[in-house]
């Protein structure tokens, strides 16, 4: 049981002063506003509540700064992400996964969804634990402070041409499991615990031939499932060569699109595609900080919107790794691309930034009775946001000025401070180790 105060608090109702909040078994179980004479501690700047990352790869954290010498394309950066992950074993992915998992709690982000590929031995023989990554990455997750969405993800082939899948090669064998049915067989192990939620993924049309894709749909079952969804033209072209269809056309034919479906990244999508995606309600993950560094181009995210799809935000290959600079640009690039100013308003990019219902925990994200005890104190007297008006805090805050992270009522982050202490060091002995 702990209390909080804030001055200035975002609630479901909108902006509010003098919120104090009580915390029983990691729940709320009072959040009231105009309170005078409040003797809980005092958080502060503004209270918002926590953020969800919806799309991560841990392990790409290895290369941020790392890949910018020589220009390049989205496949020349892969061959640099697949050198990271021919060194991975469990135990340096539980040290570069922690202190990534430490810098998102530091950044006001209360879960991630761990889009998780890397399953097996370099060889491709599973580890004696067929789950020992998948181990490793729920340990990180734990001791750094942040509930875990393990979207364990089918990834059957190398690739997708106009002759149709190509075998896997010597990097991505780690990534394949013989067949969807031991892809399946091995999901099946995973167990859910208090701060891990279990759900599946097809790693994209590229890596999953269409006649597995239903089998992916009903291992997910209720469960969250994600896909990479038209990233880049290439997939588009690929598939329309091989199929004669888009990537949306075959995954909605093969049944895969339904409320508990995010389609990541949904950047280049034709206007068909765009009206199936959101007459199935599916979750369209935004990654902006990916998709520019990585030249993917800019999704249409109001369309999705319009056409009744949901919007999450993910860090992804985490080149940044800021909720605050993440979910403005949903904004920011729309601004870019129709020349228009305000198209999501502050207070639909703090819905979009606090949806965790694509990661399975739908009772996260809002400062109200009943909700989880997530609360994220941002300072407003740094020089980034000194003199702003609390209520449009996502268009100024960065990540540097988060104070406190609460996560189901535990206190992970203190006065800028994670618990496990300086997150850098963390961070840069265990990139450099995968070097
Ligand atoms: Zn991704």
């Amino acid at each position: 049981m702990a209390t909080w105060f804030a001055t200035h608090a975002l609630l479901p109702e909108g902006l509010a002063h003098d919120v104090e909040f009580s915390e029983r078994d990691g729940m709320f179980t009072s959040v009231r506003a105009g309170v005078v004479d409040s003797r809980a501690e005092r958080l502060a700047g503004i209270v918002l509540p926590g953020m969800a990352n919806c799309h991560s790869h841990a392990f790409h954290r290895a290369l941020r700064g790392r890949t910018h010498d020589q220009g390049g394309t989205f496949w020349t950066w892969r061959e640099r992400m697949y050198d990271v992950a021919r060194r991975l074993d469990p135990e340096s992915y539980y040290r570069l996964a922690r202190g990534v998992y430490a810098e998102m709690v530091l950044a006001g982000y209360t879960s991630v969804g761990e889009f998780h590929y890397v399953h097996h031995q370099p060889s491709g023989r599973p580890y004696a634990d067929p789950n020992a990554m998948a181990g490793a990455l729920a340990a990180a997750a734990a001791d750094a402070g942040i509930r875990l969405t393990l979207l364990d993800t089918c990834y059957l082939a190398g690739g997708l041409t106009a002759a149709g899948h190509q075998p896997v090669d010597a990097v991505q064998q780690r990534f394949a499991d013989a067949d969807v049915d031991a892809w399946a067989a091995r999901v099946e192990q995973l167990r859910p615990t208090s701060g891990m939620r279990v759900g599946a993924a097809i790693h994209s049309v590229r890596a999953v031939p269409r006649e597995a894709v239903p089998t992916a749909v009903a291992v997910a079952g209720a469960r969250p499932l994600h896909v990479h969804l038209s990233e880049q033209p290439a997939e588009n072209e690929a598939c329309l060569a091989y199929y004669g269809c888009t990537p949306t056309e075959l995954l909605d034919g093969a049944g895969a699109f339904g409320a508990t479906t995010t389609a990541v990244h949904a950047t280049h999508l034709r206007p068909t595609d765009v009206a199936t995606l959101g007459s199935a309600g599916v979750t369209a993950c935004f990654c902006p900080t990916t998709e520019r560094d990585l030249a993917d181009g800019i999704g249409p995210a109001a369309a999705l919107r319009d056409a009744g799809a949901r919007l999450s935000i993910g860090s992804d290959q985490h080149a940044v790794i800021d909720a605050f600079e993440e979910v403005r640009a949903v904004e920011l690039d729309e601004r870019l691309a129709t020349l228009r100013r305000g198209t999501l308003s502050p207070t639909d990019l703090l819905a979009v930034a606090t949806a965790h219902d694509s990661l399975g925990w739908p009772d996260a994200g809002r400062l109200a009775v009943g909700a989880r005890a997530d609360l994220v104190a941002v300072r407003l007297d740094s020089v980034r946001t000194a003199g702003i008006d609390p209520a449009q805090v996502v268009f100024a805050a960065g990540a540097a000025d988060v104070d406190t992270v609460v996560v189901d009522g535990a206190v992970v982050v203190s006065g800028g401070a994670h618990r496990l202490g300086p997150v850098g060091p963390l961070l840069g002995e265990a990139s450099g180790a995968l070097r």
